[in-house]
């Protein structure tokens, strides 16, 4: 099996400034062709360390992907890093720097002359042009091991892969893979999903499932090794109908989904409209529910009520029952989905009340009880959670998602 390496470079990936979310993404985009990477290596610019990363990478990977250090300035090593390693010089290539020069002159700025630089590559080795950027990759082949160099800025980086490399591992699957395809699940813990997955979590194990958790999303990864992708594939498709034959309704995607597209995907199939009321969770289910485009189509809007006054003024939630039974309890939760029923006119709505933390927590009603109201049409129905008090973001993240998970679970999986 073909495996990859990853190389990042740069001093900010050192310092705490920048987070490698190259390698992250990259190895991602490679799993789904079935290759596996085997390490990364984040590495200063310092031109020793980039050379003996290389050398350390091309000892595992047959794939070595290397990215940062292709900028004009005095730090930007990659070039000379990669010509040192392959023990060639560095070549000027002038239809490099006509590119390079009509990317300026396009913008009406006289080329740096330090961008010179960016038009040198190691004899020997291709470019991998960059459609939006000046720093050109650099793609070589030695001892059979493949280099591929790329610009650090993310989206730069993210194109090149997109246009040059990925058509060129397309043609080129064939011979042993991993593959790894997710399962998204929500509605119960880890532990109670493991139990009921049993032997399917074991080591060694192929197809293996593994299990990660944020919040309460909990992601469980089907990875199959196979003689070829199809095998691999039908592999991880068999195992995907046996643990939704298991979870059941607590599986709310085989394909990658997040809870908010499913959600709307799910009103968009019934033709109907969504509205939120929410207090604790400050506008993060309208937030999430608008981060899917195309959510215009199913969602008239929401308020934010955190004050008892506007609770009763714009959702309609009676003074009496905020005076009796509180503002987080069930009774208000219930009255705010009405509210916003009854005052938009959607078909659905979405109501939260709760304690967010760090105080402002009781003994009857301590940090981390939410009350989360759906209402559909006349019928209502209204859960109380207790959440760990772990943080304040957690509990409204976690209060947002169990919101989108009842409504999804009540429009029918
Ligand atoms: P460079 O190609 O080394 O000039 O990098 C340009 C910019 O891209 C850096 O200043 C960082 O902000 C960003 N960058 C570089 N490497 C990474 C990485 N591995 N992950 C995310 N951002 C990066
Ligand atoms: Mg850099």
């Amino acid at each position: 099996m073909k495996r990859a390496c990853i190389v990042s470079i740069g001093n900010e990936l050192l310092n705490g400034r920048t987070v490698d979310t190259n390698a992250h993404w990259l190895s991602g985009q490679l799993l789904t062709f079935g290759i596996p990477t085997c390490g990364v290596w984040v590495v200063g610019d310092e031109m020793d360390r980039i050379v003996s990363s290389l050398t350390e990478a091309a000892k595992v990977g047959d794939f070595i992907f290397i990215t940062g250090g292709l900028g004009p300035t005095d730090d930007d090593l990659t070039r000379q890093a990669m010509a040192d390693f392959l023990g060639v010089e560095l070549e000027f290539r002038q239809e490099l720097l006509d590119i390079i020069e009509a990317f300026f002159t396009s913008r009406k700025i006289v080329t740096p002359s330090i961008n010179r630089m960016q038009a040198m590559i190691p004899k020997g080795a291709n470019v991998i042009d960059n459609p939006i950027g000046t720093a050109p990759g650099i793609y070589a082949v030695a001892a059979g091991k493949e280099y591929f160099c790329l610009p650090g800025v993310p989206v730069e980086m993210r194109r090149m892969f997109d246009d040059m490399i990925r058509p060129r591992l397309k043609n080129r699957q064939g011979g042993p893979v991993s593959l790894t395809e997710r399962v998204s699940c929500y509605g119960a813990g880890e532990s109670i999903i493991a139990q009921q997955l049993g032997d399917m979590m074991k080591r060694g194990r192929n197809p293996l499932v593994n299990c990660t958790v944020n919040g309460g999303d909990i992601t469980l990864h089907i990875v199959a090794e196979a003689a070829d992708f199809e095998t691999a594939r039908q592999m991880i498709a068999e195992r995907k109908r046996q643990i939704v034959g298991i979870l059941g309704s607590i599986v709310y995607s085989t394909e990658d989904k997040t809870l908010p597209e499913v959600v709307g995907q799910l009103l968009r199939q019934k033709k109907m409209t969504l509205a939120t009321a929410e207090s604790c969770t400050g506008g993060l289910v309208g937030k999430l529910i608008t981060d899917v485009p195309g959510s215009s189509g199913y969602y008239r809007g929401g308020w934010v009520t955190y004050s008892n006054e506007l609770k009763n003024r714009e959702l309609g939630v009676p003074e009496e029952r905020l005076k009796k039974y509180g503002a987080v309890s069930e009774q208000v939760a219930g009255a705010m989905a009405q509210g916003a029923v009854r005052r938009t006119g959607a078909d659905a709505a979405i109501a939260i009340t709760g304690i967010a933390g760090p105080d402002g927590g009781t003994e009857q009603k301590p940090v981390g009880l939410v009350y989360i109201a759906v209402q559909i049409g006349k019928n209502l129905e209204v859960r109380e959670f207790r959440f760990a008090p772990l943080s304040r973001e957690m509990i409204r993240q976690r209060a947002a998602l169990s919101a989108l998970n009842l409504l999804r679970l009540k429009l029918g999986v």
